[in-house]
Parts: structure tokens; C-alpha cells; sequence
């Protein structure tokens, strides 16, 4: 009977519907339960705008069709640098250093535009595809170990609530009024935030320098292996994660940096980090001056 037909058209209706609200839900469903995130409550999940709107469909839908045990291989989460940074409001000509006005500038963007800044830890575990994360997943990191982020940076991610990893060289800590000392890697420490490895003396890993393949790789191990036993002694934790200095590496130092225990290698080559992305290769967005202006954009790639 035609009633029927309707009523049964009605009935389908209903169900492709539903079905079709769950799919587009599975990305952002898999959330709050199994990792850490900060500024991550559920009316952070909301986008703040039309346009956030669209890109984050645009992330759950490309999520869905590349689904694999629960992990998504296309919600990519974007890694941040950062370097140096002076007082509000004061400038530098330096492209790697930052005003703490607009470092808080761009974590409250992060907060008002529905990001979860997640830990490295919990960035591994996603590698490992062992926990899930939702799109819009940040993660900060901040390179050297200038004490003008204990001063500026610091308690800006500190009043956010976000984890947050300094990448440090051991040389340099504790050698001017420029450097964090021993004791504020400890401070920070103890406040939650993450300390991992940036090197011995910052040079370029790939540059031989006329070194015999001998010395080449006894300097590296210096730089990379008794770099990590400094940390670890003076920071009573082990180290996880190495970020190359300038971005350099070869493949020689790409594995010394895997046969000494790390378990994931930082580069600065701008792009998102995929589940299918090796935990020995995790791209980062330095943001400098020049690129202040493309923060919002860089922070799009990761929905794409
Ligand atoms: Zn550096």
C-alpha cells in the first residue's frame, strides 16, 4: 500500500540519517577517555565559528574513510616550536624570539578555536596506535633552554593548564644569565612540564667536518648519547624524545639517536602528524616572526 511505502521510506530515512550523524561523529568521539588533553572541555569541542565548522567536517570526514582499529590515519595533529621570547609589548628583531603578548595571544586562539593541546607522551601512544586523538590535536614544544621561557613563556602555559616539552642542550643550561638553570628545569619539572633532549653543544649533526668516521662517531655519541645520561642524571627521569638542532640530521645520526633508546626523533619540516606518521621522524611548525602571521593556517593543515 502507498501509506506504507511511506511510512516505510520515513523509517529508512531516519536510519541513514542517524547513521550518517554517527560516522561524521567518530573522530571527535574518540576523545576525552583515554588521553590527557588540556583546555579540552566539551564546549572547547565546539568550533567558534562557520569556518571552523567546515574545516573540522572536513577532518572527521576524510577520519572516517581512512579509519583503521579505531586510530585515524588523516586527523593530523600539528607540532608547534618555539624559541626565545621578551616582555609584553617589546619587540626583537631576532625572528626567533616572541612578545609574551602574542605567545598569549596564540594560546588563547588555541582555547577559543576548539584545539587540544596534548603531551608528547600521549603523542607517542598515538604513533603506537595505542589511544586515539580528536582533530584539532596541538602539541607545544620550545627549543634550547633560554631562561626567557621560564620568565614569559612558562606562566602563560601554566595559567592554560597546557602540557608543554622544552627541548634543552645540555652545554647551555646553567652557563649565563641567558640560560635556564639546572634548578628551573627542575622547577618546571616539578609543575608538570616535560624536559627532553636538543643535543650536547647544538651543532649540525650532519656536518663531519673533516673528522675520521671514528671520531664522527664518538662525537656523536657525545651529542647524542651522553647528552641523554646528563638529563637523566640531572633530572632523576629518563628521555624520551631527541629534536635534531636546526632540523640537521643524516642517517647516521638518525640512528645513533634510535640505537641509544629514544623513542621519537623532532624534525622542523612542517607537517601534520599522521598515525601512519614514523615516531622517528614527527614534523614540527617553527613559529617565528614571519610566521606569527600564518599560525592560524599551519594550525588548518592538521584538519585537512
Ligand atoms: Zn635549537
Amino acid at each position: 500500500m502507498p501509506h506504507n511505502r511511506h511510512i516505510a521510506s520515513f523509517i529508512a530515512l531516519v536510519f541513514l540519517t542517524i547513521g550518517f550523524l554517527i560516522f561524521f561523529d567518530i573522530c571527535r568521539a574518540q576523545t576525552t577517555k583515554e588521553f590527557r588533553t588540556a583546555g579540552s572541555s566539551s564546549t572547547a569541542l565546539a568550533p567558534a565559528s562557520s569556518s571552523q565548522q567546515t574545516d573540522s567536517k572536513v577532518g572527521m570526514t576524510d577520519a572516517v574513510s581512512n579509519e583503521t582499529n579505531g586510530v585515524s590515519s588523516t586527523c593530523g595533529v600539528i607540532v608547534l616550536g618555539y624559541h626565545q621570547f621578551t616582555g609584553p609589548s617589546k619587540k626583537s628583531k631576532n625572528i626567533y624570539v616572541m612578545s609574551q603578548d602574542v605567545f598569549e595571544t596564540e594560546m588563547q586562539f588555541l582555547k577559543e578555536n576548539g584545539y587540544h593541546v596534548v603531551s608528547l607522551e600521549d603523542l607517542l601512544h598515538f604513533l603506537k596506535h595505542e589511544i586515539s586523538l580528536p582533530t584539532q590535536s596541538v602539541a607545544i614544544t620550545i627549543d634550547d633552554g633560554y631562561k626567557s621561557v621560564v620568565t614569559y613563556a612558562a606562566p602563560v602555559l601554566k595559567n592554560h593548564g597546557y602540557p608543554w616539552t622544552f627541548f634543552v642542550y645540555t652545554d647551555f643550561i646553567g652557563t649565563s644569565s641567558q640560560s635556564a638553570s639546572w634548578q628551573d628545569l627542575l622547577n618546571l619539572q616539578a609543575d608538570g612540564v616535560d624536559i627532553e633532549c636538543h643535543s650536547k653543544d647544538h651543532p649540525f649533526l650532519n656536518h663531519k667536518n673533516g673528522k675520521t668516521p671514528e671520531q664522527y662517531d664518538q662525537w656523536l655519541t657525545d651529542e647524542i648519547v651522553v647528552s641523554k645520561s646528563i638529563l637523566e642524571q640531572k633530572l632523576g627521569k629518563p628521555i624520551h624524545f631527541f629534536a635534531y638542532p636546526y632540523g640537521a640530521y643524516n642517517q647516521e645520526v638518525q640512528t645513533k639517536i634510535i640505537d641509544a633508546g629514544y623513542d621519537g626523533i623532532f624534525t622542523v619540516a612542517n607537517n601534520p602528524v599522521y598515525s601512519t606518521t614514523s615516531p622517528f621522524s614527527i614534523g614540527r611548525y617553527v613559529i617565528t616572526k614571519g610566521e606569527e602571521k600564518l599560525f592560524a593556517a599551519f594550525l588548518r593543515e592538521g584538519v585537512h
